[in-house]
């Protein structure tokens, strides 16, 4: 969400434009340092303690709690055997992986799931299966917010063989997967959430895939299609019915393949809602500006209209989406202004790398996505015109934004941030910094860095409440409800992929745009444990008459 200099109220669904204004002073940003510059290695952000609302983690053999759920892993394999959340089951058996090898269907033998290390903020479990021709055998690892991640090995026990099939599967009770949502969604629709159709649902490959109710749900995820061998024209996505069941599917072989190395496959889990929705957005009181032309007696009547929470965009500083500002005395006296009054400030961070940032030249090719995603211009005279391209959090470009982060949170008086698009794991193929992978024909595929987008948001969580215990996260995410990466938000904005359509003549055509099941699935935040804000713009399809 950006937009041109200007003071927004933006209250539930009220949006008023309260006049434009112009931004001074334009200079010259931070000189880069000679050298390995003071951020590169930072470690801000990074820590092992749980913080609130989250609980420590309890586990055992086979058994790990975290805030609000349960996760059993009773089985050889290392994957979850039941999964609760919100007093309810949403495994109706152990997740699996089932398949042929050697023409032989798989059966997988061996002892649960070990305990191996239970600190507060996480559990790891180890796990070993064996079947006539294959042996799994991985470890699992939940932390505090309940994210699964399994790292798994298969490999061949007696020399190559042929895998003909090799599928994992999730079966979920029918009541408890009444909605789906995955990522990447498109801009201009909502057909990334929706109601499960009773035929259920195919896809292409997908890394994030939620499947639940208005109050809870599960979901998968995967940063790639890597060892996926199907024919082609196979989705190996697919999502079936099955006598009181909806099972999730993951094809990852399909098409005999011959395995003669190990193959590693890693898979993530997280049941929501992941924490308490409350305090929600209501209580935040949130209002939208980009200018520090703001006065005294305006803020004042903006506690008077009952503001609690100002999210000061991208014009904060003159380069775009940088975590520091030569307009240093500015934004230390709306601070203090803010918080003489109870206002909580929030900056602007975004999720890319402008041209006139100082690390621009030296950085940009190992930091920016590939191939070269974004773009976007910013021309707000008198500020100088420059443009940004997207970031990748899986490169040195999280140390910068952490470590620059927590010299913003020492230096002024702020109460956290506006994060725009950060819990996004863009899709990259960046193999300067580990993105990608080398497919059988040589070509290069699509990697999502969820885990180091996660990593990015856990840090920015740990160092606002670090310094601001009651700090927020407030995060726009539209089309993208990744929970791995979106749990560390205190709330999120969802909605400008349809601020482009055009108003509809008819009040009911509205659930054309947005029908009653994507809303559900997307926009109540309950399911999730993250508060929800519907964005809309004046100019977009919602109109309040
Ligand atoms: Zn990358």
């Amino acid at each position: 969400m950006r937009r041109p200099l200007g003071v927004w109220l933006v209250l539930g669904s009220m949006s008023l434009w309260a006049g434009g204004m112009g931004m001074d002073g334009v200079g010259a940003a931070e000189g880069q340092p000679a050298g390995k510059p003071w951020w590169e290695g930072s470690q801000a952000g990074i820590s092992d303690q749980v913080l609130p609302p989250w609980t420590p983690v309890e586990a055992a053999d086979g058994l790990v709690q975290v805030w609000g759920r349960e996760y059993r892993f009773e089985g050889p394999l290392p994957l979850p055997t039941a999964v609760q959340t919100r007093q309810k089951p949403v495994l109706a058996g152990p997740i699996g992986l089932r398949g042929k090898a050697a023409d032989q269907e798989l059966r997988w033998t061996g002892g649960p799931c070990r305990l191996v290390e239970a600190r507060p903020s996480a559990a790891q479990l180890t796990g070993q299966a064996e079947s006539a021709h294959l042996e799994c055998q991985g470890t699992i690892r939940v932390e505090y917010d309940g994210m699964i991640r399994c790292d798994l090995e298969l490999r061949p026990k007696q020399g190559p063989v042929v895998v003909q099939e090799l599928v994992l599967e999730m079966p979920i009770p029918a009541e408890h997967a009444k909605y789906f949502h995955f990522y990447p969604g498109r801009w201009g629709s909502s057909y990334n959430s929706r109601a499960l159709p009773a035929e259920g649902y195919k896809s292409e490959f997908k890394p994030f895939f939620w499947l639940g109710d208005e109050w809870r749900g599960l979901s998968w995820f995967s940063e790639s299609d890597e060892h996926f061998y199907n024919p082609k024209g196979v989705p190996p996505i697919q999502i079936v019915r099955r006598s009181g069941q909806v099972v999730f599917r993951v094809l990852l072989i399909t098409e005999a393949w011959k395995m003669a190395e190990p193959v590693r496959y890693t898979f993530g889990f997280q049941a929501t809602p992941v924490k308490p929705d409350r305090p929600d957005a209501w209580d935040f009181r949130t209002v939208h500006m980009g200018s520090y032309q703001v006065d005294e007696a305006f803020l004042d009547r903006l506690v008077q209209a009952g503001v609690r929470t100002m999210c000061f965009h991208e014009h904060w500083t003159d380069i775009q989406a940088y975590p520091a500002t030569t307009h240093g005395a500015e934004l230390r006296r709306l601070a203090e202004a803010c918080k003489k009054r109870n206002i909580q400030l929030l900056l602007y961070l975004g999720y890319e790398m402008s041209t006139i940032a100082p690390e621009w030249e030296a950085y940009h090719e190992e930091c920016l996505v590939a191939p070269r995603a974004g773009g976007y211009k910013r021309t707000y005279q008198p500020q100088p015109d420059q443009t940004a391209y997207i970031v990748c959090y899986r490169s040195k470009w999280q140390d910068f934004l952490a470590a620059h982060l927590e010299k913003l949170l020492k230096e002024y008086p702020i109460s956290g941030v506006y994060l725009d698009g950060t819990a996004n794991p863009w899709g990259c193929r960046n193999t300067k910094h580990g993105c990608g992978y080398k497919r059988p024909d040589g070509s290069v595929g699509t990697t999502y860095p969820i885990f180091s987008t996660r990593s990015m948001m856990k840090r920015i969580y740990t160092l606002v409440r670090q310094y601001v215990p009651d700090g927020q996260v407030n995060v726009h995410q539209s089309t993208c409800m990744t929970i791995p990466t979106l749990a560390f938000a205190t709330s999120y904005w969802d909605g400008e992929q349809l601020q482009s359509l055009k108003r509809p003549e008819k009040f009911e055509q509205i659930m054309e745009i947005l029908p009653l099941d994507a809303f559900r699935a997307e926009f109540m935040g309950k399911n999730w444990g993250v508060p929800a804000e519907l964005l809309h713009y004046a100019s977009g399809p919602f109109h309040r008459s």
